[in-house]
């Protein structure tokens, strides 16, 4: 680590005054009430491995895993400690060390660098998937639950893979849609990694409420993942590198705002600029690219823009689940809501601790399943208490974390609110008003 990034990393360190205040936020504190999975306790330790007071250790590395990186700690802190950035520093220098576990390790260099950091495996892989699912081969293996041999786990992460759809987004996209009649405004449209191949409708919709709302939208093929899961899991070089690659494709084109629908590609791309602050070549432009990206729900209901007015939809009763990197990297928080409100006829009944994370947080569902499901049975209940037909959300982790959720602990059966065994339905808020675009 550089001298300036220590000095940093000291000084964001330096502002914690041991308040306690994010205690009662922290979903690990919670699951244990340990003092060293809090917020501070983490503090403590990251700022003795620092002060070479300890050593990187089994126990060290555990607690910066178990945190989920969902920064409500931040939201909470009176003195306005970036705790995402220790928490980050901390999980750098455990894999510079190599002292990450196997699993981790294993996770990181076939998904997020294997796959992940590269378009063409990205999309070869979940072709694969497609495959494997559309030929009957993954429900045959569920249902055999030979999987259980090996592992309960292996079951139960194996009934995680999210579905592959027919099309991904950017099969045959133009690279430049206009809307009809005279623009109002010329935005670009980050369409990513992972959404690009299994949530495509989100992109769709995304981009034909753009349309509607008179926005001309230029979706450059050659942009790549955003590298948000490498910086939060420790993988600085390949953040860095992916994120210079979507810097020198999207300054190719000149547009007003980028727009971003996934609220962890959001948040990370707005920390461009911190992300490569030290670098003479990229530090002016990332920055510049940082300023312009917008979450498409922050976007949509700036003061000045105005939203074309929904025809609306009846009988819907609607909740919301407040992804951790839109509501406390991005504090965006109230616009989502201002959306859904806006559609005549919906219900909209507030979810019990919607900021509260879903347990999916990057790979953290993945490297830390029990304690995963642990935080996505209490969202779960949480839903089912609001007796909704429809959980909006606006990340993709969190959008198969609670479809999952949604399929493994049974809310429709709870839910019956129209007397029939009816499966709440995910959404994210833009799709939902774009089918009432479509009334
Ligand atoms: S709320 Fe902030 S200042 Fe207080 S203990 Fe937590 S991180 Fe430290
Ligand atoms: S980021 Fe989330 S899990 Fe980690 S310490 Fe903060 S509140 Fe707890």
């Amino acid at each position: 680590m550089n001298e300036s990034m220590m000095k940093h990393i000291d000084d964001v360190m330096s502002h914690c005054i041991h308040c306690g205040m994010c205690l009662p936020v922290c979903p690990t504190y919670a699951l244990t009430y340990q003092e060293q999975s809090s917020p501070r306790g983490r503090i403590r330790l990251i700022r003795s491995v620092h002060e070479n007071k300890i050593d990187l250790s089994d126990s060290f590395v555990d607690e910066m895993y178990f945190c989920l990186d969902c920064q409500a700690c931040q939201t909470a802190c009176p003195a306005g400690v970036q705790y995402g950035v220790l928490v980050e520093d901390a999980r750098r220098l455990i894999a510079e060390k190599k002292y990450d576990p196997i699993t981790l390790r294993f996770v990181k260099s076939i998904f997020l660098r294997g796959i992940l950091a590269s378009k063409f495996r990205t999309r070869l892989a979940a072709k694969i998937l497609r495959w494997y699912q559309r030929s009957g081969l993954q429900e045959a293996v569920d249902r055999s639950d030979i999987l259980s041999v090996f592992s309960d786990r292996l079951h139960d992460k194996h009934a995680m893979l999210p579905k592959i759809g027919e099309k991904f987004f950017d099969d045959g996209v133009a690279e430049v849609i206009s809307p009809q009649g005279k623009p109002r405004g010329r935005v670009a449209f980050l369409f990513g990694c992972i959404m690009n191949v299994a949530l495509p409708e989100v992109h769709r919709d995304t981009v034909d409420v753009l349309l509607a709302n008179g926005f001309e939208v230029i979706i450059p093929k050659q942009q790549v993942c955003c590298g948000s899961l490498h910086g939060h899991n420790g993988d600085i070089v390949m953040a860095k590198r992916v994120a210079r690659e979507n810097i020198d494709v999207f300054q190719q084109y000149a547009f007003d705002a980028l727009i971003v629908d996934s609220a962890g590609c959001g948040a990370f791309l707005k920390e461009y600029g911190t992300l490569l602050v030290n670098d003479p070549i990229y530090a002016s432009k990332a920055e510049a690219l940082s300023k312009k990206t917008k979450d498409i729900t922050e976007f949509l209901v700036q003061p000045c823009e105005g939203l074309k007015p929904s025809q609306g939809l009846q009988g819907l009763r609607v909740t919301y689940h407040e992804a951790c990197h839109l509501v406390h990297t991005q504090r965006v928080s109230q616009q989502p809501r201002q959306i859904i409100q806006s559609i005549p006829g919906i219900e909209f009944v507030e979810l019990p601790e919607a900021t509260w994370c879903c347990g999916s947080a990057g790979i953290y569902n993945v490297v830390r399943f029990d304690d995963s499901m642990k935080l996505l049975e209490r969202k779960i209940n949480n839903l089912a208490s609001t007796n909704a037909d429809i959980v909006l959300t606006a990340n993709p982790g969190c959008h198969l974390q609670l479809q999952y959720g949604i399929r493994k602990f049974g809310v429709s059966e709870r839910l019956g609110r129209h007397g029939a065994k009816r499966q709440m339905e995910v959404m994210h808020p833009v799709s939902l008003l774009n089918r009432t675009y479509k009334v």
